[in-house]
């Protein structure tokens, strides 16, 4: 049996949802979007659930999507507290919301079915199909018979999260341009708990702290986030490479020793624990084949440094639906890559360079190691670097402060490299190639030096 669609979104969660709601609003092609999970369940994931405010913004602007409902928000945030093994704290302000990713999410996938999407919860995506280089849909598994079938479509859009299913099944010598597979080192792994104090009220309300701990290897840290004020969400996280493997694997340990600091177990009751894993890597430098768009964590679109997917997957999800139904417009047959290349520079020129550059700045922490990293924050405090620009900008300045210090202040030959790359990362992806034919030799140069700065070789000091 198998059957066709214009396009097909694979995964429910927050960048296939808006893909496949944004394309079903702006065609009327035949939209399916499939998930793993039962339709009740779509949305809900294991997660720290800040969201900052400017994506539920733009979806509002771009798509006249309302902003997270009071029902769906359990605290709002007003400010990110760094706090360092020697307990400086360092504050960026920035609003966004401490969410019911479930509620959110279920509130989405309605909008989406009534914007005419087709949704097929309870059924397992097993592989991509292809033909003449060209993904032309994918194999299913319908998880309440057991059968396995085929859906063909023109687009098919995997936001299949860490598990990338569509993209990791495609043959290489048919996408020569799509990297296909994530490497282990290149993931965090996080252990996560919400938890009810028995007694009294937490200190945390409209705040997120973010605190590096020494046991916790770098970029990791230990994290506690408001979720009302006698709720906590707070959990760790740490990149999967060579150099702390066996740390990330006892990370349920590490997180009980660093919290009791902060809250003993008997002060509170466990409401949910779970484990999860996240790609933390830079951005695919290109996200798009022929009839094949990718976006969210199945197309590494997490800030490398605040480990934040929530928002730019629904980015990502609007300029992969937008351009899902742009490429088709006028058009029978499937669109090439070249008629889906636009997707690759809007993300670019929204979070993709800014990301690329948190990468740098984050490899330096690692190696600067926790000893250091209260003169490398001190870099940018309200004393040293005037006005209190830290507390102004969004941390995505982060690089940009720190090239502009650098230009008027003694630092070491490390950073004065850091500061070199910084630039010219930013002004090489500012020139991101117009079209497929101009983009192996542009990968070129970029791609070694991301991958030297890359999770797989974060070092600790
Ligand atoms: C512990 C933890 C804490 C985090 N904290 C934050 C935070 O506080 N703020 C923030 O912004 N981000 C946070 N993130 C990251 C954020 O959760 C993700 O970046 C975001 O959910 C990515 O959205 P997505 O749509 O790309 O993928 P997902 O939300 O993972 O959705 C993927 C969907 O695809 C479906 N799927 C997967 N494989 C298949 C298959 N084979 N067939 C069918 N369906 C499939 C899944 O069921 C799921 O519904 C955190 C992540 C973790 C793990």
């Amino acid at each position: 049996m198998s059957e066709e669609f214009d396009i097909i979104v694979v995964g429910g969660g927050p960048a296939g949802v808006i893909s496949a709601y944004t394309a079903a609003k702006k065609s009327d092609y035949r939209v399916l979007l499939i998930d793993a999970k039962e339709m009740e369940l779509i949305g809900k994931k294991t997660c720290g659930d800040a969201l900052v405010q400017y994506a539920p913004l733009f979806l509002k602007e771009k798509l006249g999507l309302t902003p997270p409902l009071e029902s769906e928000i359990n605290d709002t945030v007003r400010c990110l507290v760094f706090q360092t093994p020697d307990n400086d704290t360092f504050q960026i302000n920035g609003d966004g919301f401490i969410i019911d990713r479930h509620k959110y999410g279920q509130r989405l996938i309605n909008e989406a079915q009534k914007a005419g999407v087709e949704i097929r919860p309870r059924h397992k995506v097993l592989r991509a199909l292809t033909h003449n280089n060209f993904v032309i849909g994918i194999e299913v598994k319908d998880l309440n018979t057991g059968k396995k079938m085929q859906i063909y479509s023109k687009i098919t859009i995997d936001c299949s999260g860490r598990n990338h299913v569509v993209r990791r099944t495609l043959p290489n010598d048919q996408f020569p341009l799509l990297e296909k597979t994530l490497q282990q080192g290149d993931m965090a792994a996080s252990y996560r708990e919400i938890i009810r104090l028995k007694e009294g009220e937490h200190e945390y309300l409209h705040m997120i702290k973010v605190i590096y701990e020494l046991e916790i290897p770098l970029p990791g840290y230990l994290w506690i986030f408001t979720k009302g004020s006698k709720m906590l969400n707070v959990g760790i996280g740490c990149p999967i490479n060579q150099h702390n493997g066996s740390k990330a694997k006892d990370l349920k340990k590490i997180f009980r020793k660093a919290f009791k600091k902060w809250y003993t177990p008997n002060q509170y009751e466990i409401i949910h624990a779970a484990g999860y894993t996240i790609p933390i890597r830079y951005p695919l430098l290109n996200a798009v084949a022929n009839g094949f768009l990718t976006a969210g964590d199945a197309a590494c679109h997490v800030n490398p440094f605040t480990v934040e997917g929530h928002a730019p997957a629904l980015i990502a999800g609007y300029y992969a639906g937008y351009q899902a139904a742009k490429a088709l417009e006028g058009s029978e047959k499937s669109p090439s890559m070249e008629l889906l290349w636009e997707y690759n520079i809007n993300i670019m020129n929204y979070f993709g360079k800014q990301h690329c550059r948190l990468q740098l700045y984050t490899s330096e922490l690692c190696r600067l190691g926790h000893r250091k990293i209260n003169s490398f924050l001190k870099l940018f405090s309200e004393k040293e670097a005037s006005n209190g620009e830290l507390k102004k900008n969004q941390y995505h300045e982060l690089p940009s402060m720190f090239v502009q210090f650098s230009k008027h202040h003694a630092i070491s030959s490390d950073m004065i490299r850091l500061t070199k790359n910084l630039l010219f990362i930013e002004k090489y992806l500012s020139n991101y190639p117009k079209t497929p034919k101009d983009f192996p030799i542009w990968r070129m140069r970029l791609e070694p030096l991301l991958k030297k700065y890359s999770p797989s070789n974060f070092k600790q000091n």
